[in-house]
């Protein structure tokens, strides 16, 4: 039998927990007989003490097993269950156009997402623009939509690590949200519940990224691969580009036009072709639908130009309560903002940096993600056409178009637009994918 407080005490001494008394711990936080205050210290005493690999993946396994691990073997889905996850940004509207391709390609992608944090886009309410579509359907329904569709992407389902919820409630309030051990935990938790074979982690790095510097991007990426691989699901991280938007549009229906845009052939930014490209291959890869990643990428660009992607993201829609032509109508299903304006640059010269963070919270603040966490949303806002690095804006050729709900909002977006842009003479070039980490590279 053990104490909190003793297990508090003995990491707050910088001792090494067994996994015991690691799922003693969680347990308790489950059953709610462990108490705000020592999840708190208990939080506390790691940020002090980072966790060893070992008490990671016994912290990250107490959680995911606090409550449902999700089982497919019913399913009999016939391929690999692979999934994604990133570690979130703006304008990161690969989720939608992944797991089409993944599924087009044979995999199975029962995606769990979430919404909108801090100044990151959510997928949830990013799918939410499409009539219709139900990101909250029994698990029957999920099961059968990934089966027959290929992918599935819905909200939190049931009670999946219910443990993390307590916690991560509890981080938010006590200043023990950035620390390595509780991030990799709290995330893989989550994830690993979902009854995953593989996973690749998209790790951010840049002005937008979730953790600051590019060194606590690669240390958390190593860590989830130690960990998740540690607790039996193969998984790969990979480092890509948040230093400016990620797609040519930040906001929900203005991603989801983009999405079917990519799938269809219509328009494709190259730096979303690029990171969506990695993060697939990994996935065929790791779930031995192809043999490399030169083959997974000749599988991937086939299974685009020959509509098959789309095709699967259409069975998608129209099997979680979205329109059956989607795909084909989708500008008539997207809503519009009735204001849709160009910014230009104060002045001409190259786009040097982006603080693609106030960018995000430039989107927020226009309605199109929350502040609290009970607030509307407001589909139809946000950008398009959203200059890149290194290209050059002037009279001509503006920073974005905004897409407003009034005149008042466009004037407050553009302000916030144009102080989050550099435009001096001299970039310095980012790659848009930075390196692969994977079991063996550790
Ligand atoms: N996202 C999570 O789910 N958990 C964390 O701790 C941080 C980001």
């Amino acid at each position: 039998m053990f104490l909190p407080q003793e297990i508090i005490r003995k990491k707050r001494e910088g001792q090494a927990l067994s996994a015991e008394e690691i799922q003693f711990f969680i347990q308790g936080v489950a059953d709610e007989s462990i108490t705000d205050s020592q999840i708190a210290a208990f939080a506390m005493t790691i940020c002090f003490h980072e966790l060893s690999m070992d008490e990671r993946i016994a912290l990250t396994c107490a959680m995911r097993d606090s409550g449902i691990v999700i089982d497919w073997s019913e399913m009999n889905f016939g391929g690999p269950i692979v999934d994604k996850h990133s570690t979130g940004g703006v304008g990161d509207v690969t989720s939608l156009m992944l797991g089409p391709m993944v599924a087009a390609c044979g995999g199975f992608v029962p995606m769990i997402s979430g919404r909108g944090l801090g100044h990151t886009g959510g997928t949830l309410d990013k799918l939410e623009s499409i009539p219709g579509y139900n990101v909250a359907p029994d698990n029957q329904t999920f099961g059968e939509v990934t089966k027959q569709a290929g992918v599935a992407i819905i909200g939190q389902t049931g009670n999946l690590a219910p443990a993390d919820k307590r916690v991560y409630a509890v981080r938010d309030i006590t200043a023990t949200v950035d620390n390595l051990s509780l991030i990799t935990s709290s995330i893989l938790s989550k994830k690993l519940a979902a009854g995953l074979e593989s996973l690749v982690m998209d790790v951010k790095v840049g002005s937008g990224a979730f953790l600051p510097t590019y060194e606590q991007s690669e240390q958390l990426a190593k860590s989830i691969v130690a960990v998740a691989n540690g607790a039996g699901t193969n998984t790969t991280a990979i480092l890509t580009d948040m230093n400016q938007v990620l797609a040519s549009s930040a906001g929900n229906a203005l991603e989801v036009r983009e999405a079917v845009q990519f799938l269809t052939g219509e328009y494709r930014n190259p730096r979303l072709f690029e990171v969506t490209m990695a993060l697939c291959a990994e996935m065929l890869v790791l779930g031995k639908l192809a043999s490399d990643e030169q083959d997974a990428r000749v599988k991937l660009q086939t299974v685009l130009d020959n509509g098959a992607a789309a095709k699967h993201f259409g069975l998608m829609v129209a099997g979680l309560g979205g329109p059956a032509d989607f795909v084909e109508n989708y500008s008539t299903y997207l809503e519009n903002a009735p204001l849709i304006k160009p910014v230009f640059a104060n002045q001409s010269g190259v786009v040097c940096a982006m603080d693609t963070r106030a960018i995000g919270m430039a989107v927020v603040g226009m309605g199109g993600g929350r502040r609290n966490a009970s607030d509307p949303i407001d589909h139809a806002v946000g950008f398009d056409q959203f200059i890149r690095l290194g290209e050059r804006a002037d009279d001509t050729k503006p920073l974005a178009m905004i897409h407003a709900r009034s005149e008042q909002q466009w004037q407050q977006a553009a302000d916030e637009l144009l102080s989050a842009i550099e435009i001096g003479e001299h970039y310095q070039p980012t790659p848009n994918v930075y390196r692969k980490i994977r079991i063996e590279d550790l």
